[in-house]
């Protein structure tokens, strides 16, 4: 299956070709700054699954922590890519960037550890205060 999204201003475009879309809610301090939401929604993807039709190189990179990038179109600002925070070459593509309602599973709420307690987490899903056991960049 493949799934079209874009940004905001729609200078960024991609398709994803994956069989589904898995994702989980972070609730890190990093993605709330980035988003400026309670948490973020992140599908994880591979590379060699992304297809871009805009040029990747022109999104704006930034370093949010060392060896991990935050990539954001230059001309709306909207969050395209997160890539190294696992120690790993997936990407993260926020879901909200997929044209549409896609169905999206969500698997699991992660950094609960820095949520804010403004916002709370009523469904049933599993939570970890950081990342799921076999992500990560082992420390
Ligand atoms: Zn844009
Ligand atoms: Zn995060």
């Amino acid at each position: 299956m493949s799934f079209a999204g874009g940004c905001l201003c729609g200078g960024v475009r991609f398709t994803v070709q994956r069989r589904h879309l898995n994702a989980v809610h972070c609730y890190c301090q990093m993605c709330r700054k980035a988003h400026g939401t309670a948490f973020s929604t992140h599908a994880v993807i591979r590379p060699e699954q992304i297809e871009w039709v805009s040029d990747p190189a022109a999104l704006v990179k930034f370093e949010s922590s060392p060896q991990a990038f935050r990539e954001f179109c230059p001309t709306c600002g909207a969050h395209v890519l997160v890539h190294g925070q696992t120690g790993d070459n997936t990407q993260a593509i926020p879901v909200g960037l997929f044209d549409g309602d896609p169905p999206v599973t969500v698997l699991s709420h992660i950094f609960v550890g820095e949520r804010v307690g403004w916002y709370q987490i009523t469904d049933t899903l599993p939570q970890h205060a950081g990342w799921p056991e076999g992500f990560g960049r082992p420390s």
